[in-house]
């Protein structure tokens, strides 16, 4: 880990709320003059700030010290390494939430000392100083750009440690082996010492293979979890699809956003149905029903499957078959579907084994009907089932979200294919040390042992500024 070397760390101040007007401003600022800045700033009677206990928040005016001039009247909290967010001290002034006043202590605190912070650079400084490792640090960029509530969940478990301690009980496994081969090779006390060592390497690398397999096993519901089932429901129109969504939106109160897209059609809404987020899209287009000419037909359709992971499609099961249910249900054959027969309040007219003609052998289509509210809890079990073996968003379960995790993950299990065909064609034991070293290496990497520093920068420029 990499130590805190003091004339490495100067001291970075930054606006850390967002742009724009509000009730208060955040500056914060960190490093070894932060109190020193303060001081010369802040007046609070006689009492200079640097004398306050630690962790106290003081009442008091950010004072121009050229002109004595008041800039603001504001609360500064005041916090002593190491037990702060930087593990170096920290000062965050909270002042009103004007555009201008909190632009002029920011500039005051740069003209007494501070360097202006890099998007991420507190975080940064976190990592840097081993307050947090890498996938930590990572957690609070997903933590901030969570969308759902699981996503939040998964980003909150990121940051309590859970992956890094799986990731660092991996690596333990691999640093026993190596060390036991290393004192093999040197002492060797027994002939068989070659036989003895080739198969402890197996043993590690097959049990180490295994963890990472069970880890990546988790990477697709992640990826859910983290950014929600892109689904698309499709159907001819007056199939029930517009019903159906409404059904959706209903079931779950706490819409957690409605982003608007690039043009007016493209609105993605987030609902969690049985625990999954999904990712409904082109809600828009189905909404549009009142118009004919918009309506969802066979065309938007085609164009909504294309970004789904998962599609939910509607026949009617009122009315016989048509050749557009047909269409749909031969172009999505082999996709991640749902069939459902809606409107079973109604006599049945249509012909179930034609529709089972153009299933797959393994598939059924599920009957229900929206105007009953049946069938919602339906589609949430099937999907949940199919998912997550009817178990979403397990809280003792970690899950890995994160892209660079899973490559890493994926080239680590690589390094241990090639630990494993070595020994099983004779090669030298020095020979395979050096893939077991590279697994152990590439598993570091996640938490940030052995990253370079330009990934470092490329990552932490995703965070907003004063984070
Ligand atoms: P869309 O064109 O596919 O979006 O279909 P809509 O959701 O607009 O539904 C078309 C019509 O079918 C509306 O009058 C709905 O009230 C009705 N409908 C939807 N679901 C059901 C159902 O389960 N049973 C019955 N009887 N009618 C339904």
């Amino acid at each position: 880990m990499v130590k805190h070397i003091t004339d490495e760390f100067d001291t970075i101040a930054a606006i850390s709320t967002p742009a724009g007007e509000g009730a208060l401003h955040i500056v914060r600022m960190s490093g070894d003059d932060a109190l020193k800045i303060i001081d010369k700033v802040y007046k609070q009677g006689s009492k200079k700030i640097s004398e306050q206990p630690s962790h106290t928040i003081n009442y008091g005016h950010i004072v121009d010290p050229r002109n004595q001039q008041i800039l603001d009247e504001v609360m500064v909290s005041v916090m002593r390494a190491p037990k702060t967010y930087t593990r170096e001290d920290v000062v965050e002034i909270n002042c009103h939430g004007g555009i201008v006043v909190v632009n002029q202590i920011l500039q005051l605190l740069l003209r007494e000392g501070a360097r202006l912070a890099e998007p991420g650079e507190f975080t940064k400084r976190a990592f840097l100083n081993g307050r947090i490792d890498l996938s930590q640090a990572e957690a609070v960029i997903d933590i901030i750009k969570a969308k759902t509530n699981q996503s939040l969940n998964v980003a909150t478990q990121q940051l309590e440690g859970r992956l890094s301690k799986q990731i660092r009980e991996i690596r333990q496994i691999i640093f026993d082996t190596l060390g036991e081969v290393e004192v093999n090779i040197d002492y060797p006390e027994y002939d068989d010492v070659e036989e003895v060592t080739s198969q402890k390497i197996e043993d590690c690398a097959l049990k180490v293979k295994e963890k990472i397999e069970f880890l990546l096993a988790t990477a697709q519901q992640g990826k859910i979890l983290r950014d929600g089932l892109s689904t698309a429901i499709i159907g001819r129109p007056n199939v029930g699809k517009s019903s159906l969504l409404n059904e959706l939106l209903q079931e779950d109160k706490a819409i957690v956003t409605e982003i608007e897209g690039t043009t007016r059609d493209v609105i993605e809404e987030y609902v969690n149905v049985s625990g999954v987020p999904l990712k409904l899209i082109d809600t828009a287009g189905i909404r549009d029903t009142d118009d004919v000419v918009e309506q969802i037909g066979v065309e938007k359709s085609r164009q909504a499957l294309e970004s789904a992971d998962l599609i939910l499609l509607l026949l009617n099961q009122s009315e016989p078959l048509t050749e557009d249910d047909i269409e749909l249900l031969e172009e999505t054959k082999g996709m991640n579907r749902f069939v459902l027969l809606n409107k079973n309040d109604l006599p049945t007219e249509i012909d179930l084994e034609q529709v089972q003609s153009y299933l797959e052998p393994d598939e059924q289509a599920y009957s229900i009907s929206v105007q009953q509210h049946e069938g919602i809890e339906l589609i949430g079990r099937l999907i949940s089932e199919r998912y997550f073996n009817g178990q979403v968003g397990d809280r003792d379960a970690t899950y890995i979200s994160n892209v660079r995790h899973i490559a890493l993950l994926e080239q680590a299990e690589q390094a241990m294919d090639d630990v494993l065909n070595a020994v099983h064609s004779g090669m030298p034991v020095d020979l395979i040390q050096i893939d077991l070293t590279r697994s152990w290496e590439l598993l570091g990497e996640i938490i940030g042992e052995s990253v370079q520093d330009e990934l470092l920068n490329q990552l932490f420029s995703q965070f907003c500024l004063g984070k």
